[in-house]
């Protein structure tokens, strides 16, 4: 067999197309193979799919393709351009490569495969042997495909969660599919503006759709999503985790606030008990469970604070909103006479905003998947060393936890 039709084998290539010539470059450790069509073959414009005569030939371009026996292979070609009557004068559609990109659909699936299988980019630019422009290359256009192939359906569930783009500042606003576990927008900054881009981008049956939104007790998020949704008062649901820790931490200023008056009275019994406070009862380290029942019986602030806190759990247990309302009305009026003032706070925050708590009882929802995307996105984020361009960062998240469609067909 004659190398010409070995590569024709192996590349697949069909008539009108053939392989002219191989030449084998040892030295530059690469293969270069020049594929012709027939003169008298008719293509398709890549618009409307007519069939066309070739009008003329653009420019040799050049595809790098999977390598061959370990050296880089490229194939050559000059495209036609066809002449359409309603699209006029276009380069036909190539059976090996789509338009735009410099690699044949096998190597550019094979770059994606590896891409999402590596622990960092540069790992699958060294095996792939590409350079880092290239891969990013491969992961935009992958998720243009995606975004384009993908339809408009209902997300019955979505989650909404702020994300600190670079410590301290610069945030961004993630929403997700709950039921899915994928990211379906990501956009600068937390403000109203944020999410309102998301909603604006659905069909109204689409937005009518949406029967709840897990979310933090964030201002913006509420008023973007009231803007956005009919009854979106009945379909907020502020997340238990979110609320949970906010209670956590009050109870948390309460310990220092007394550990620091009963340091100065040289008594230290508080000292290194930051974390058996904050366990839900259940999960504290059995080592610790003799020490903690005796420091809860002794009369402090702190251990008041703590039962309030566990006893607010019971709130997620109701499976009715009305009953929950009647427990957390009683458990406000406890935490509002305990004269710990973080602990009414939160309280406070609880009750002015309540029909979002007690929704979960209906619609059992919470950001806990938001939450597992979140370490995945920081695993993103390492794995990209890091993104000086937010697009970049955007796009390598739609990438990767997107559930998109990715490959070129
Ligand atoms: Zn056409």
């Amino acid at each position: 067999m004659k190398d010409t039709q070995l590569y024709q084998q192996i590349l697949g290539l069909t008539d009108p197309w053939f392989v002219k010539d191989v030449e084998l470059k040892i030295g530059e450790q690469r293969v270069d193979i020049s594929v012709e069509h027939r003169p008298d073959a008719t293509f398709h414009c890549p618009v409307c799919d007519r069939a066309c005569g070739v009008y003329d030939h653009a420019d040799e371009r050049v595809w790098r393709h999977l390598d061959s026996c370990q050296l880089k292979t490229f194939l050559h070609a000059r495209v036609p351009r066809v002449g359409c009557s309603e699209h006029g004068i276009r380069n036909a559609k190539l059976p090996w490569a789509q338009t735009r990109s410099r690699f044949t659909l096998l190597m550019e699936r094979m770059i994606i495969d590896v891409i999402l299988r590596c622990s960092t980019i540069t790992g699958a630019c060294q095996i792939m042997r590409v350079t880092w422009d290239e891969a990013f290359g491969v992961m935009q256009r992958g998720v243009m495909r995606g975004q384009e192939r993908k339809e408009a359906t209902v997300v019955k569930q979505i989650g909404v969660d702020e994300k600190a783009f670079r410590k301290g500042h610069s945030y961004m606003t993630i929403v997700c599919d709950l039921e899915r576990s994928t990211v379906e927008h990501v956009a600068d900054d937390r403000k109203a503006e944020s999410l309102a881009g998301y909603y604006a981008a659905l069909t109204p049956a689409q937005r009518l759709g949406i029967e709840a939104v897990a979310m933090d007790m964030w201002e913006p998020y509420v008023q973007a999503t009231t803007a956005a949704l009919p009854l979106a008062a009945s379909r907020i649901v502020f997340d238990r985790f979110h609320i949970m820790k906010k209670m956590n931490e009050a109870v948390n200023k309460v310990r220092l606030g007394e550990h620091r008056e009963l340091s100065a009275l040289g008594i230290d019994t508080l000292k290194g008990t930051k974390h058996w406070w904050l366990y839900a009862e259940e999960n504290l380290p059995e080592r610790h469970t003799e020490s903690f029942a005796e420091l809860k019986a002794d009369n402090l602030r702190t251990s008041r604070a703590w039962a309030i806190k566990e006893t607010l759990r019971k709130l997620w247990h109701y499976g009715s909103e009305t009953w929950a309302t009647k427990f957390f009305t009683r458990w406000f009026g406890w935490a509002k006479r305990s004269r710990l003032t973080p602990v009414k706070q939160v309280a406070d925050m609880i009750k002015s905003r309540l029909q979002n708590v007690v929704s979960y009882c209906t619609l059992r929802v919470t950001n806990g998947v938001a939450e597992g995307l979140n370490s995945k996105i920081m695993s993103i984020k390492r794995k990209c060393c890091g993104f000086r361009n937010p697009d970049n960062f955007k796009n390598a998240i739609y990438f990767h936890c997107g559930g998109l469609d990715l490959y070129p067909r």
